[in-house]
């Protein structure tokens, strides 16, 4: 399997997350997050429902 965003193989990164139909690896996925997050803090119902996923993934970054 290769990440469907950078198409690193999964034997380059450290986590490849498979979906369906692509798959995205860590790097990418914390690239994703970054942006997603920014959205995130401007809405802050949508913080509320996902502060965990938040906190997991700043302390994985
Ligand atoms: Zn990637």
């Amino acid at each position: 399997m290769i990440c469907s965003f950078c198409k690193k193989h999964q034997n380059e990164v450290a986590v490849l997350v498979v979906g369906p139909d692509v798959s995205i690896c860590d790097e990418c996925l914390f690239i994703c997050f970054d942006v997603v997050k920014e959205h995130f803090y401007s809405t802050e119902k949508v913080v509320k429902a996902h502060e965990n996923t938040i906190k997991l993934m700043e302390i994985g970054g």
